[in-house]
């Protein structure tokens, strides 16, 4: 059975006693949020979800979207759910309030989006393109445009989506045919294919604003030639009445692995009215802002669906009866014990539930950067936040949900053939969770973003911004008897990742495939030090709450206990991956392509 209940106390005990949120009173975004507050937002989004999105999950996954002659029809209660999500506000939390948002700090954002995902993933994708576009209109698009589109955005009436994927590229999107004709008026006639959109075509919204990258007819060759339109599936005046349909349609929608209840659309441009979003020719640049904010979301996708699954495999080996634990019984009266007093299902659910709460902690870490980022009074505090999302933006896409991959297969191992069966909800997340690898860039192109633009960038500047607070916070504690058994792993884990990053910066300078042939491993050697500084952080926070007196001794015992597991379990992996990066490249090229 898929089961889920969301973790408030968890997120509490991250926001209030690990980052302190308080601390941000300076950024207006936070002045609107106490822990009063947030508890009954995290509340309210917790009822929607397990309420309304959760019960939807396996009979949207059933049935899925439909095509006909056109129109996309979701799944049964897909509607009617989605109008409870606007009405209740969820579709514009974190919007400016100019635009008819909330104006609420990204954390909120994103511990709600977590939420959501666990609970329908596929639903989650409506909205979730949405927000990309927002982004992308309220960052570069000129007065009018935001005028016209977030406000609708903001309230949900309208959607969006991105257009960059066409049949022969995804990848490399220089390859772009789609075109773009200026008019006298100063609009566009766009006409081309793109495939894979999400939520290209579907019954949810009045109107869908597809965001579309496109070639102008004098553009120069490659990325370097390409630009980002807005072309809406139904045209408005000025005020936002809906005119006349564009020329875009939906030819069709794929039959594919997971997220089911997700149109995944095929659509055609046939000289559609499209508006100029930004400079001619910087579309790729304009394509960044919503893709890096689309790749923490699906990072995020992949946390949700680990929790998920963590959770409903937790519940089911309590309950299974099979075996007896190995020191003495631990059901005398029953036939046998349950599966959760074995070893190897401790090491499943151990695995997967230290990942989920550290990865939860990396969230709202990067989500307040966010904010900083985008709001802090001081510019050098500003960009030094920046720095630190473009460096943890690839880490947060790959590793999250590489990693998440691997735990939703653990959850679905604990319960063993059952695990199998359609009805146990375990191959939905299994089958949902593996696109969230191959979207927004897949996880390779994420590793080599890593080590060939973010590493070398201004001299490893970018790298300072994780390293500095590492390095400061081993130093303060390495000598912290209570907490030694925590911090000398992962002070030894993050002298690897240094020596990594040494090796990689240098002989990818004489030879690029051996930073590219090292990406992979690299990426994932930098996200288990990224969760052990989270494991460490909790940690040292967790043994000061336990000498306080009215604190709940067992929550902060747990985390010690499972940040002591990370180190133990986990972290001991960095040096595996540190002797396959600097083994180099030579055996991955030493093959001949016709040999393979
Ligand atoms: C369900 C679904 C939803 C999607 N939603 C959208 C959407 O809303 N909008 C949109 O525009 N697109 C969307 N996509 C498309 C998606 O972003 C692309 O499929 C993805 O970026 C990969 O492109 P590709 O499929 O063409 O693979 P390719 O680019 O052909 O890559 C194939 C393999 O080669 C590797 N590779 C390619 N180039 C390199 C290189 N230079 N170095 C090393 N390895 C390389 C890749 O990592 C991959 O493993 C969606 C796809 C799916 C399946």
């Amino acid at each position: 059975m898929q089961k889920y209940e969301a973790p408030i106390k968890d997120i509490e005990y991250l926001i209030n006693s690990v980052f302190k949120i308080n601390n941000y009173s300076n950024l207006d975004r936070f002045k609107k949020i106490n822990p009063e507050i947030t508890t009954m937002i995290l509340e309210e989004a917790s009822k929607f979800t397990q309420n309304v999105l959760l019960p939807l999950n396996q009979s949207g996954d059933s049935e899925g979207c439909k095509f006909e002659e056109g129109d996309v029809k979701t799944p049964d209660g897909f509607k009617e759910a989605y109008n409870t999500f606007i009405k209740g506000g969820w579709s514009s939390l974190t919007f400016d309030e100019e635009f008819g948002g909330q104006g609420l700090p990204t954390i909120i954002g994103v511990i709600v989006s977590e939420m959501i995902v666990s609970t329908n993933m596929a639903f989650g994708m409506y909205p979730g393109l949405t927000q990309g576009a927002y982004k992308a209109i309220e960052k570069i698009g000129n007065s009018e445009q935001k005028k016209l589109y977030l406000p609708k955005f903001s309230d949900g009436k309208w959607t969006g989506t991105m257009n960059l994927t066409e049949a022969h590229c995804g990848t490399d999107l220089g390859l772009i045919k789609t075109k773009a004709e200026p008019c006298p008026d100063g609009s566009y006639l766009i006409t081309g294919s793109k495939i894979f959109i999400s939520a290209g075509e579907h019954d949810l919204s009045e109107n869908i604003v597809h965001l579309v990258l496109a070639r102008l007819p004098d553009a120069p060759t490659g990325i370097k030639g390409i630009s980002l339109f807005i072309v809406p599936k139904f045209l408005s005046n000025d005020n936002g009445e809906l005119t006349d349909k564009n020329n875009v349609k939906c030819l069709s929608i794929e039959n594919k692995m997971g997220i089911k209840a997700s149109s995944t659309c095929e659509m055609k441009y046939e000289s559609a009215t499209g508006y100029l979003l930004g400079e001619k020719n910087k579309g790729m640049k304009a394509m960044f802002i919503m893709m890096n904010e689309a790749r923490l979301g699906v990072g995020i996708q992949g946390l949700g669906m680990s929790e998920v699954a963590y959770q409903s495999a937790a519940e089911y080996t309590k309950d299974r009866l099979q075996g007896r634990s190995l020191n003495s019984p631990v059901n005398p009266e029953l036939p046998a014990d349950p599966i959760i007093v074995h070893p190897d299902v401790r090491r499943m659910l151990l695995s997967v539930k230290s990942f989920n709460e550290s990865a939860r902690a990396l969230s709202i870490w990067i989500a307040l950067n966010i904010d900083i980022a985008e709001h802090h009074p001081d510019s050098d505090t500003k960009k030094n936040a920046s720095e630190f999302l473009a460096l943890m933006t690839p880490i947060a896409k790959a590793f999250l949900t590489d990693t998440s991959f691997e735990n939703v297969n653990l959850a679905l191992q604990c319960y063993g053939g059952h695990g199998y069966i359609r009805d146990h909800g375990m191959e939905q997340f299994v089958r949902d969770t593996r696109i969230t690898q191959l979207y927004e860039g897949t996880s390779g192109i994420q590793a080599l973003d890593l080590v060939g633009r973010k590493l070398p960038q201004d001299m490893g500047r970018l790298l300072r911004q994780f390293f500095h607070p590492v390095d400061k916070f081993i130093k303060e504690n390495i000598s912290d008897k209570d907490i030694s058994d925590i911090i000398m792993p992962l002070a030894k884990s993050f002298a690897r990742l240094q020596q990594a990053s040494a090796w990689v910066a240098e002989n990818g300078m004489s030879n690029p495939n051996e930073a590219a042939g090292a990406s992979s491993d690299y990426l994932k050697l930098f996200g288990i030090v990224t969760l052990g500084y989270m494991w460490a952080m909790m940690a040292k926070t967790s043994l000061s709450k336990l000498n306080e007196k009215d604190s709940d001794k067992q929550f902060h015992q747990d985390k010690i206990n499972l940040s002591k597991f990370y180190m133990n379990k986990i972290l001991p992996e960095t040096s595996s991956l540190l002797s396959k990066i600097t083994a180099g490249s030579k055996t991955l090229m030493s093959i001949e392509s016709s040999n393979f």
